[in-house]
């Protein structure tokens, strides 16, 4: 891009462009690949709640390790995914499997666990979400209740009357609906009310500096005291030390996600690391 170059002016060429072009049609192809060779996996970050340390659920994080390009990150490929519209089957795919591991773990004793998969805005305008939500549940026999879709305030607005539609069926199917890095986008609270939202996670870039920054912890309260109001759930990402999570205890934040208490862990990882905290709470 020629930034800065004045806006009535060409782009010139440059190197660097094409090899950045180049550089995302092989991520493309690679990532066509790796949906068809069953190379992706999901991870599994525990959510806590803050009143008994108890593990309440679970977010499904993609991770793609290629043999060929080596552990590429979401934030990476996500918007390639995105862009290309390969994130409709890498999302139903994400689905399907966050909604097979949660019966596994059911069916090995841990039961009651919520699992939230992302979903970004082109999944969610796609016209079969529903449907395919509704065919994954039966042929997992996963109770919709059980599932958390995140889901991002300007995802959501895009269409806000068709969003609203596709919330209230979801709603309907016991699903449950948590807004996404709350706090960066541009809805009112107006606009809040009018959608089923169940849950509101705090983003992670009002959590990094609450120590140090009284702003972000006027945000965070601001939202915290919203929040209640409208009879939301809580949810902080990215708590990752013992002074954030203090203070949003003693505000009344619901639940804590980061790397404090866990990274996204592997399944089988996952499974241990509850066992081992409902050991420590039994105990
Ligand atoms: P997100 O949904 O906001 O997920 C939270 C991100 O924060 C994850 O990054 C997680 O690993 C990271 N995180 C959690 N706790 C901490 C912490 O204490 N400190 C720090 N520094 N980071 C923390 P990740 O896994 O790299 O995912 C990035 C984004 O990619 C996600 O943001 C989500 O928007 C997208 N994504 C991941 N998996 C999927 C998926 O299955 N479908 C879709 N549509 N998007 C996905
Ligand atoms: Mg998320
Ligand atoms: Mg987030
Ligand atoms: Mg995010």
């Amino acid at each position: 891009q020629a930034k800065g170059a004045g806006k009535n002016s060409f782009a010139f060429y440059s190197p660097a462009d094409d090899d950045n072009s180049i550089a995302r049609l092989e991520l493309e192809s690679a990532l066509r690949c790796a949906l068809e060779h069953g190379e992706l996996e999901l991870h599994y970050q525990p959510k806590l709640d803050l009143r008994d340390g108890r593990i309440r659920g679970m977010e499904a994080l993609l991770r793609w390790p290629s043999p060929g390009l080596g552990m590429v990150s979401p934030q990476q490929f996500i918007p390639v995914a995105e862009e290309t519209g390969l994130i409709v089957p890498l999302g139903k795919w994400a689905l399907r499997q966050a909604c097979l591991q949660n019966m596994a773990w059911q069916a090995q004793g841990l039961a009651g666990l919520t699992v939230a998969v992302n979903l970004s805005p082109r999944q969610f305008s796609d016209a079969d979400l529903l449907g395919d939500i509704v065919s994954i549940l039966h042929e997992t026999g996963m109770d919709g209740r059980q599932l958390e879709l995140e889901i991002t305030e300007s995802a959501i607005m895009q269409d806000a009357e068709a969003g609203r539609r596709l919330l209230r069926s979801l709603k309907s199917i016991g699903v449950r609906i948590a807004i996404d890095d709350f706090g960066t986008g541009y809805s009112s609270l107006s606009t809040l009310k009018q959608f089923p939202i169940d849950t509101l996670k705090i983003d992670r870039s009002f959590i990094a500096d609450l120590a140090s920054d009284p702003e972000d912890r006027g945000l965070t309260e601001a939202i915290l005291q919203m929040a209640r109001t409208l009879k939301l759930h809580v949810v902080a990402e990215g708590v990752e030390n013992a002074v954030q999570q203090t203070f949003l205890r003693e505000r009344g934040c619901d639940e804590v996600q980061g790397f404090l208490f866990s990274k996204p862990l592997a399944a089988d990882a996952f499974a241990a690391f509850v066992q081992r905290r409902r050991q420590a709470i039994a105990a």
